[in-house]
């Protein structure tokens, strides 16, 4: 990939860049993603690779609530006398980065993590986390998922179990509500959505929310049918985001840059609009490659399309649970 593209798509806050460099066939084909991710050796080595190197941009949101951007998923920083508090844990490469620009936040020790869903790139670096201090909270089926080997039949790659010390000790199987820093933090479980392990986790008096990976601002979502995922679920989450956000919230997504209210209206918006079409040519009998040929994205693509999940693979997402 050029140096120009791969500065693009890191300034966008991803790192999954050789992957979407390599979906992409001489002739402007898409590879399924089994072909992609096998010529882009896998994923998660590369997306390792980039965190070992990819800078971290700090911005202060509002309150004593920042983000971390360049690590896997988002990461949401609480700061304060009971110390510091992360909303997911980003790519342990990224380590002394991630310790520079938590330093740059104050002398606070870490204290606590939630993780938003069991995806390696938003709980990689759990373990490093828990040895500086960190208490890691997150759904049971985080957990569940945590503990013991993961397929992700559409990245074709096997997770091994997660060391002990990447496993969170405290889990929430309803709403909950936390105190810390001065702060009301809320979370909530989505149910079955982009996985079947998903929160989100708001900071009451700031006005921030993150929706972990139920939101992709500006770029078409991953869906993990492997472990309870599916394009309902999807769009029953982002019909709750945009009743969770107001005018002036700060909407931290899993991927891509900080949003608001419009933007997860937007989101929501795209995803109904497919999920109709691509249900309607599959309640006629038509198949994945008759789906696909019809175009279903298509009013999408220049803008939501151009990343690692293409128009084709999302056709596919979409159509497998439409
Ligand atoms: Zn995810």
């Amino acid at each position: 990939m050029t140096r120009t593209g791969h500065q693009m798509l890191t300034r966008r806050g991803f790192c999954l860049c050789c992957v979407a460099a390599t979906s992409f066939t001489a002739s402007g084909a898409w590879l399924t993603p089994r072909q992609a991710f096998a010529q882009a050796k896998n994923i998660v080595d590369m997306i390792r690779e980039h965190a070992a190197t990819d800078p971290i941009k700090v911005t202060k949101l509002r309150g004593n609530v920042s983000v971390l951007e360049g690590s896997g998923g988002n990461i949401a920083v609480l700061t304060g006398a009971d110390g510091k508090l992360l909303v997911d844990a980003g790519i342990t490469a990224s380590k002394p980065r991630i310790l520079e620009a938590l330093a740059g936040l104050g002398k606070d020790p870490i204290t606590r993590l939630i993780n938003t869903h069991w995806h390696f790139d938003h709980t990689d670096g759990n373990e490093w986390l828990h040895q500086n201090g960190a208490v890691i909270l997150a759904h049971e089926n985080t957990r569940k998922h945590l503990q013991s080997a993961q397929r992700v039949d559409e990245w074709d790659f096997n997770f091994p179990a997660s060391p002990p010390g990447a496993i969170p000790t405290e889990v929430m199987t309803a709403d909950r509500t936390l105190k810390a820093n001065g702060s009301t933090l809320e979370l909530k479980y989505y149910g079955p959505a982009h996985t079947d392990s998903d929160i989100s986790v708001r900071f009451a008096e700031a006005d921030v929310l993150h929706t972990g990976d139920t939101f992709w601002n500006g770029v078409y979502p991953f869906i993990d049918y492997s472990t309870g995922g599916g394009i309902k679920g999807t769009i029953a989450a982002a019909e709750a985001n945009v009743a969770a956000a107001g005018d002036k919230t700060i909407v931290i997504p899993g991927h891509g840059p900080i949003s608001d209210r419009a933007g997860l209206v937007a989101f929501r918006d795209m995803l109904v609009a497919i999920h109709a079409k691509v249900a309607a040519l599959k309640a006629k009998g038509l198949s994945l490659e008759q789906v696909t040929a019809e175009r279903p994205t298509a009013a999408f693509d220049e803008k939501w399309g151009q990343f690692v999940i293409g128009p084709a693979f999302f056709t596919r997402l979409v159509y497998e649970g439409a």
